[in-house]
């Protein structure tokens, strides 16, 4: 495996608006914090576009040998209707709707976020926390802001008070906002809010009578602020500083400025050492988004039951369309697009099977193809160290399916050196499988060859106990030579791997 040490990471950082040389701060460890869903909806292609993006930053450092911890929550409270804590809470919305119990509707999506998830191949994070298995630890660090005198309380809600921050601390320092325009463009109305101004937000707020998610304080019975769980367990999880915290561009303001400034409130330290922002993924020119209905759902996409579409596309097609596109980048979702994307994948997990059957024949080297394929594979890490840049990377292994498909004109790997060969089975495996998360999709016909094959083993067994030994040696030495061992054991039962 290729080390992190030979392999530097530069990382966009939103904080500074700079590519900077990636140190985690406990090295091999590394912290990795995930904004994850509000579980009120299924998720759509967009949301799945940032994940996928930070699974595929996850899966690169683990591929660098990095030991990541990553977390990703799951919004089960406290995220209001807009983002100036007003409005209803969207799960409580739903529930009332559907006439549900919130925890209903949290478990349904929760599930359904999970299952696309694994359409996908993304990985499971390492810790999935949720907002309301964290309410106690919520209220212990709202106290503790409230101690620092750098929050007030008001009729039972609590707010962060953005001025007293702000003169020891630069509030709008990753989203570039300052305080007086904010205040300008402020929605609140004269008078009606609680706040003592419009700018602060919301730590907890005392729930009304028809607000059904509600959890005692010392201050009312109420509800955590959107921005507070984000806090709470990225801290208690990745410590009070960690390394990468990740998240789509419109979380930027205000749920991170928000983040930055309770930590910071709270610890005394900026929270995060590298902030990493995804662009959006676009219908018709246009962000999609559940709010406006401008949506597409990853199983319309599978099954091709959405007008947008002339076909159904598999999940891999997608991944490779999303990994095609440089996660700062806004991408446009077509169906030409997904099109060409298909036989894009096609061709790139064709070469990988025919990687993996070329035998390799020692011939002499030919010293300059042997530098053209060891530079390709030192080209792949670097342009997955340079900000993740998935398209680039995507390129270079192109150019090596171009290598990969004349050793197969050739009949073997030829006229390259032994370690050579081996470096271009790891980077290029490496790089689809391991880091891109692309995989073989399945057929569907996988129960049929079981059924085939257990027949087989059947008839075997049979003409062993009729001492028919040619036959039965004849079907081993088939299956093997199409790629499938049979173990028999002690028992007399007969296991088939297939290679
Ligand atoms: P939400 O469930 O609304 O909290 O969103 C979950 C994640 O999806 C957040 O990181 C958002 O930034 C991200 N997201 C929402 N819409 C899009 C989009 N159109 N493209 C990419 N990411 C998005
Ligand atoms: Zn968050």
């Amino acid at each position: 495996m290729t080390k992190f040490e030979d392999n530097k990471v530069f990382i966009y950082n939103t904080l500074k608006a700079n590519k900077e040389e990636f140190h985690p701060i406990n090295s091999p460890n590394v912290g990795l914090y995930v904004c994850g869903p509000t579980v009120y909806s299924n998720v759509h292609l967009g949301n799945c576009r940032t994940f996928l993006t930070f699974d595929m930053v996850y899966r690169y450092l683990i591929h660098l040998g990095y030991k990541v911890r990553y977390v990703r929550n799951i919004t089960d409270a406290g995220h209001l209707e807009n983002d100036a804590d007003e409005g209803e809470d969207k799960i409580a919305k739903k529930a009332r709707i559907e006439q549900l119990e919130p925890m209903e509707i949290v478990q349904r999506y929760t599930v359904d976020f999970h299952n696309v998830m694994k359409h996908f191949n993304a990985c499971a994070p390492s810790i999935e926390p949720t907002a309301t298995g964290h309410i106690l630890e919520q209220i212990e660090m709202i106290q503790d802001i409230l101690d620092k005198n750098l929050a007030y309380e008001v009729n039972g809600s609590v707010y962060f008070d953005v001025k007293k921050y702000a003169e020891a601390n630069d509030y709008g320092e990753l989203s570039g906002r300052k305080i007086e325009e904010l205040r300008e463009g402020s929605r609140e109305l004269d008078g009606q809010s609680e706040k003592r101004d419009a700018i602060d937000f919301a730590l907890w707020k005392k729930a009304s009578e028809n607000h059904i998610m509600r959890w005692s304080s010392p201050w009312s019975v109420g509800f955590p602020g959107w921005h507070l769980e984000c806090s709470v367990m990225s801290s208690k999880y990745l410590g009070t500083q960690f390394d990468i915290h990740g998240g789509g561009m419109d979380l930027k303001f205000p749920h991170h400025e928000c983040e930055i400034a309770q930590g910071q409130a709270s610890h005394g330290v900026k929270p995060v050492n590298y902030w990493m922002h995804g662009n959006m993924l676009t219908l018709n020119g246009k962000r999609m988004s559940k709010s406006t209905g401008n949506t597409l759902l990853p199983h319309e996409l599978f099954s091709g039951e959405n007008e947008l579409l002339d076909k159904a596309y598999s999940p891999m097609v997608v991944r490779f369309f999303m990994m095609q596109a440089h996660y700062r980048s806004t991408l446009d979702f077509s169906s030409e697009a997904l099109a060409a994307s298909e036989k894009g994948f096609q061709r790139l997990m064709t070469a990988l099977k025919t990687l993996g059957q070329l035998k390799f024949k020692k011939t002499e080297v030919d010293p300059i193809l042997n530098q053209e394929i060891e530079a390709l594979c030192a080209q792949c890490y670097q342009f997955m160290g340079d900000d993740f840049n998935t398209p680039r990377t995507i390129a270079t292994l192109f150019e090596l399916v171009g290598k990969i498909n004349a050793f197969e004109k050739e009949g073997g790997i030829t006229k390259i050196a032994e370690e050579t060969k081996d470096l271009l089975s790891n980077t290029f495996s490496g790089m689809v499988v391991d880091v891109l998360g692309l995989k073989v999709e399945e057929t569907g016909n996988e129960g049929l060859l079981d059924e085939a094959l257990q027949m087989l083993v059947k008839i075997r067994q049979e003409a062993k106990q009729n001492k028919n030994f040619a036959l039965s040696d004849k079907i081993r030495d088939e299956l093997s030579a199409a790629g499938v061992q049979l173990k028999d054991s002690r028992d007399g039962t007969t296991e088939y791997i297939i290679n």
